[in-house]
């Protein structure tokens, strides 16, 4: 009898006889009700420890790359890389495991280092360009070490040697076949993405001493009172 017109209408009606706020009585009833979980893709970044950044990602058949779902899914791409402010984003990094990526490094980016670290790591502006089924040749196998960060290892970075200089072959968001020859930080950039598609992170090729905590100096000052977000 008392569920007969609706549960919650019942309820809100128990609530108003024994003078519960309708806020206590909305809380205490979503709490009985499990949401389910999201489900890919996301958008947000998964994080370290996710199963899907462990798997190898499986390639896009070519004649499905026009397809409806796989455009949706590099817009979806597309509106995370441009939240986050990403220099590369992965397909896995938003739970869908397959070869597909997106890399820029515009103006904004090359600001964040001053004019000898430009050069030494051979910055250059890349436009936004969309990689599906990539394959990479190493062209110079020189080792450069340099800092290195990852939106799905939020809050660290680390020293991580790469290949000085790469050609990447592929295809374009349109199924037009593209051919890059990267040098150094590209050649970087293309690496960590690769990675991604392949189910490794820069954790498992870093220089495990220099792991930092990107805010350490700021725990300090503000007595541990700090938190990283993982959404934007
Ligand atoms: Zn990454």
């Amino acid at each position: 009898m008392l569920f007969r017109v609706s549960p919650l209408k019942s309820l809100i009606h128990l609530a108003q006889s024994r003078k519960i706020s309708y806020g206590q009585l909305k809380s205490w009833y979503s709490g009985l009700v499990k949401k389910p979980p999201p489900i890919p893709p996301y958008s947000h970044i998964i994080q370290i420890g996710d199963p899907v950044l462990r798997v190898v990602a499986d390639n896009v058949p070519n004649d499905l790359i026009k397809s409806s779902e796989i455009q949706f899914l590099i817009k979806i791409m597309k509106g995370v890389f441009k939240r986050y402010d990403c220099v590369g984003l992965s397909a896995p990094q938003i739970g869908i495991s397959l070869r597909v990526f997106i890399t820029e490094f515009n103006a904004n980016h090359l600001k964040a280092f001053d004019e000898a670290e430009r050069k030494t790591k051979e910055m250059k502006i890349f436009p936004q360009t969309v990689v599906i089924n990539p394959q990479l040749k190493v062209t110079d196998y020189t080792k450069v070490i340099y800092t290195e960060a990852c939106e799905s290892v939020k809050g660290y970075w680390a020293d991580v040697p790469r290949y000085r200089a790469v050609e990447l072959n592929g295809y374009n968001e349109n199924g037009e076949k593209i051919s890059i020859n990267a040098k150094g930080w590209l050649a970087r950039i293309f690496q960590h993405e690769l990675d991604h598609l392949d189910g490794k992170l820069y954790t498992d090729s870093m220089d495990r001493k220099t792991l930092t905590c990107t805010c350490w100096q700021v725990v300090n000052e503000r007595s541990g009172k700090v938190e990283i977000p993982f959404n934007r």
